[in-house]
């Protein structure tokens, strides 16, 4: 078994949920309250992934970037490196929707060969007939590195071990 370590990275405007996915998925827990994050915070998950040839040890290096425009000066520095990225909003702020495409677009201009999964989060509080249409509004992206969207929600943990996988797979392929 090959073994691989990753830097990956999440972004997105303030509160949409980037740290809360995090949380969920590396030490599966929530928090109704807000900790906000300063500066960057690194987070550590091995995966196990099967291809048709072998399967593969992916060491990922989970980086959590603080949202407030005015670090945006440093935030080229840390997504450096970067092999993928998961795009957060928030489903219930159309503002932080309208931003996707600007995070993608600034993100895969410092990274051009990397893999972009769009998270569309809180999807608990939104209900079944509008987030199909959100999803329908906001999922599609004309970016060929933009591998796929889906509604999570760290809350119920709803999508977001796939999240996670679904990049480390696209990365393993690009890679
Ligand atoms: P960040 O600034 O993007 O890191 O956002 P946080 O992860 O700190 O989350 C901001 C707020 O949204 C917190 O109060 C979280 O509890 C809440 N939150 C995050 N994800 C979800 C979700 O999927 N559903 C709900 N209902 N609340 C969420
Ligand atoms: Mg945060």
């Amino acid at each position: 078994m090959s073994a691989i370590t990753k830097k990956i990275c999440l972004l997105g405007d303030f509160s949409v949920g980037k740290t809360s996915l995090i949380r969920r998925f590396v030490e599966n827990m929530f928090s109704e309250q807000y900790l906000s994050t300063v500066g960057v915070k690194i987070s550590r998950k091995s995966l196990k992934l099967k291809t048709d040839l072998d399967t593969h040890q992916v060491n990922l290096l989970i980086w959590d970037l603080e949202g407030h425009t005015r670090f945006k000066s440093i935030t080229p520095t840390y997504l450096k490196g970067a092999s993928g990225s998961i795009i957060v909003a928030d489903l219930t702020r159309s503002k932080t929707l309208n931003n996707l495409s600007h995070h993608i677009d600034f993100f895969l201009e410092i990274n051009p060969q990397s893999s972009v999964i769009i998270a569309l989060n809180k999807a608990d509080l939104i209900p079944q007939e509008k987030l199909a249409k959100l999803m329908e509004l906001y999922g599609a992206h004309h970016s060929t590195q933009v591998v796929q969207a889906y509604p999570t929600s760290a809350k119920t943990g709803a999508k977001v071990n796939e999240i996670f996988y679904e990049l480390s797979h696209s990365i393993l392929a690009r890679s």
